[in-house]
């Protein structure tokens, strides 16, 4: 899936859009289990982010996706600021990481499918990168537990379509998790029954995204 400046611009501008009409109803799964601010925070992030859109764009991706990272590094703030901010720039190291080792053995172009299974294993990296962050794994209710299975799917080839739906169940999958991690941890018991809102960013988030490359 190459992407150029105008995909890039209109990706920002569509995630963008996404978290301001799900702004109130991520602040309300946060108010459950947590501070209630993570739908200002998000919306804060990718404020930030469409701001500098004309610039971000025209950058080579894995420069992109690295500035994309630092700038919600320090707008988005929480813990969902560094974490989001770490998978964007890991993301965009690995990429910058690839296209240089492609360059050094002159590789033929890759074809789209070996383009996703590359950009599935700079996903891996980058997941895991998260995970280290925040000292969490899989099944301790946070955005990771959509991380996971949406990188597994892509690493499979699954369809955009198959990948968003697999982000939409995995948030709410979330839902009967006891929080091991984060605010709601301190809920205990008491954080099941309530969707994480961090994984309900990510599955919104990822969903947009596959619907505009399904397009
Ligand atoms: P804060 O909890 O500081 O108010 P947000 O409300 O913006 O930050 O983000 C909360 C989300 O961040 C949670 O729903 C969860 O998905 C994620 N999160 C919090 N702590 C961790 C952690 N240690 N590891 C992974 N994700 C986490
Ligand atoms: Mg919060
Ligand atoms: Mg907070």
């Amino acid at each position: 899936m190459p992407l150029d400046a105008a995909d890039l611009s209109a990706l920002i501008g569509l995630c963008r859009e996404e978290i301001e009409l799900h702004c109130e109803h991520l602040g309300r799964l946060d108010s459950a289990i947590g501070d209630g601010d993570h739908g200002a925070n998000m919306r804060r992030g990718l404020e930030a982010v469409y701001r500098e859109r004309d610039a971000i764009s025209v950058l080579p991706l894995p420069a992109a996706l690295e500035r994309i990272g630092l700038v919600l590094v320090m707008s988005i703030g929480g813990a969902a600021g560094p974490l989001y901010g770490t998978l964007l720039m890991e993301l965009g190291r690995g990429l910058a990481a690839r296209d240089l080792a492609a360059r050094e053995l002159a590789v033929r172009e890759l074809d789209a499918r070996e383009e996703e299974t590359d950009f599935a294993a700079v996903l891996a990296v980058a997941v895991t990168a998260v995970a280290r962050r925040g000292r969490s794994g899989p099944g301790d209710k946070t955005l990771l537990d959509v991380l996971y299975p949406v990188q597994a799917e892509l690493a499979s080839h699954a369809a955009p379509v198959r990948i968003a739906e697999c982000a939409r169940l995995a948030a709410r999958g979330t839902e009967m998790m006891l929080a091991r991690r984060g605010r709601a941890s301190y809920l205990g018991e008491r954080s099941i029954g309530h969707e994480d809102p961090g994984a309900s960013s990510c599955a919104l988030l990822t969903m947009t995204i596959c619907h505009y490359f399904k397009e």
